[in-house]
């Protein structure tokens, strides 16, 4: 398996730090307001990523955390006369549940900033010891930039490139324009906690060193999250850990391309966004995550609500074709064409080994989803071909394929509209003689009925069949490998 590090700008083969295991962390969300589907397009890529891992025998231990203290969530509990810690478990538990409705799995562990305090304030004083970081006057602690010699590691930037621009805000107490707070003074109102400098906060940065090395241990296998958060996040969480443990950060980097809307990255602070749970209401999670892994992670993605329709019609195409393939195999009356089957069997396991290949090479989602569709069409022409004499084998396992590959995807197909509904049997015995309670055979003595009906020039009576169906949300449906009722 091939993976492209962001730090090292190559595709590299994967090695686990221990064999047939991976320790793998994503950055989560600063719970202040509900996310958007350019966060969920991160979160999705990244489950999709843990899928594939788990699927080629990984044992893979996943962690992201919940930023639940931060500037935004005291000012958005300010706005709205409410505690932080109020607001920060209203939208944690509002992204819990989004996460799982667009079917991302759970993190093994989910560590909360605040319930974090003692393990960063354990890592900054590390830091301060080995003179990498310092207390300045105003009790905030800050990172010493220039104290680590492999700064820019992560995004590739250079130390008097970061120097242009660099400023100072009027409330810091910095050596260095470059240097980074690692522990905010408390100001009044402000959620804090003791410390050795006195009453107050962590920083952003320095939740996710200590959280990756308390509960995954350092280093780890792949650190991911979205491309902006690269530098200065991913660069800080690096900077602190090494300094402070001295066992290198994260051997692979991934970092997911941005979600973009009419050319520009979807943001709150644009105001062009769509939450995920508003995306939710109208669409399948399925046809989402379809649309978002029609484009490889790292590419950036244009959402348009165009898009998420034709997703959604592909879903129902390969739901149907799903559907057709398992009642060809149940409802063939003739026998099958042995070369035909054994090739047909032939191509489930190309598809398979196409899939893979494309997985392994950078989780190439858009190939292995190109690999789907071309399976697709080859199932649709059998089908065709096969009339009522398909391979019932054969014919299953393709389906069964199809369902497989998309549920590494985390994509579930919609189930076949309607399961005949029981009011068949009324039909049935309405119409034909028929009295019995099982639903498969009553739509056989009907359909029986309606060609009988028309071989025999009664219209009125095959018309008759066919209203009553309609009323029930049914209609004939005449397929190569057969007719059949199916819903409207
Ligand atoms: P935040 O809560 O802003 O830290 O964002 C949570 C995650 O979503 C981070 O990994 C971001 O990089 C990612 N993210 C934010 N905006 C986008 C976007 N438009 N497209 C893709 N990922 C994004
Ligand atoms: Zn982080």
């Amino acid at each position: 398996m091939r993976i492209y590090n962001s730090a090292t700008h190559k595709k590299e083969e994967f090695q686990p730090i221990e064999s047939g295991k991976v320790r793998m962390y994503v950055c989560g969300p600063t719970v202040y307001d509900n996310i958007h589907i350019g966060n969920a397009r991160t979160f999705i890529s990244f489950d999709v990523i843990r899928r594939w891992l788990i699927a080629s025998g990984y044992e893979v231990t996943f962690a992201q955390n919940l930023t639940d203290v931060d500037d935004k969530i005291i000012n958005r509990a300010n706005e709205q006369g409410r505690t932080a810690a109020e607001v920060a478990t209203e939208f944690s538990d509002k992204f819990i549940g989004v996460m799982r409705a667009a079917n991302v799995l759970d993190p093994d562990v989910r560590p909360r900033a605040t319930k974090e305090i003692g393990p960063m304030i354990a890592m900054i004083k590390t830091l301060i010891e080995q003179g990498h970081a310092y207390a300045a006057d105003n009790g905030d602690v800050y990172f010493a930039v220039r104290s680590d010699p492999n700064y820019g590691q992560v995004s590739g930037r250079n130390i008097d490139d970061l120097m242009v621009g660099a400023r100072i805000e009027e409330n810091e107490d910095k050596n260095d324009p470059l240097d980074f707070a690692l522990w905010k003074a408390a100001k009044p109102g402000e959620p804090s906690w003791p410390s050795p400098w006195g009453e107050g906060r962590p920083g952003w940065h320095t939740e996710c060193a200590a959280m990756v090395h308390r509960y995954l241990g350092t280093p780890i296998d792949i650190h991911g999250g979205g491309s902006d958060l690269a530098f200065p996040h991913h660069e800080n969480e690096c900077a602190q850990a090494t300094c402070a443990w001295h066992q290198g950060f994260s051997n692979t980097w991934m970092h997911t391309g941005m979600l973009l809307v009419d050319g520009e990255k979807m943001s709150k602070s644009l105001g062009n966004f769509f939450t995920l749970a508003e995306v939710l209401e109208q669409h399948s999670a399925a046809a989402l995550r379809l649309l978002m892994l029609q484009t490889s992670y790292r590419s950036p993605l244009d959402f348009s609500w165009e898009r998420l329709e034709g997703a959604e019609n592909s879903l129902t195409r390969i739901a149907g074709t799903v559907e057709n393939l398992r009642w060809a195999a149940n409802h063939a009356t003739a026998d099958a064409d042995e070369a035909a089957s054994e090739a047909f069997a032939d191509k489930a396991a190309e598809t398979r080994a196409a899939f893979k290949e494309c997985m392994d090479d950078d989780f190439n989602t858009a190939g292995a989803m190109g690999a789907v569709f071309g399976f697709v069409t080859e199932c649709n022409q059998y089908l065709e071909q096969a009339g009522d004499a398909a391979d019932k084998a054969a014919a299953l396992a393709a389906a069964d394929t199809l369902a497989e590959l998309l549920d590494t995807f985390g994509i579930e197909l919609p189930e076949p509209k309607v399961e005949l509904p029981l009011g068949l049997l009324g039909v049935a015995a309405g119409l034909v003689a028929y009295t019995g309670d099982d639903v498969d055979e009553a739509a056989a003595k009907i359909l029986e009925a309606r060609a009988e009906a028309r071989a025999a020039k009664n219209w009125d009576l095959a018309d008759a069949i066919r209203d009553q169906l309609k009323d029930l949300g049914l209609t004939i449906e005449d397929t190569a490998a057969g007719t059949r009722i199916k819903s409207l």
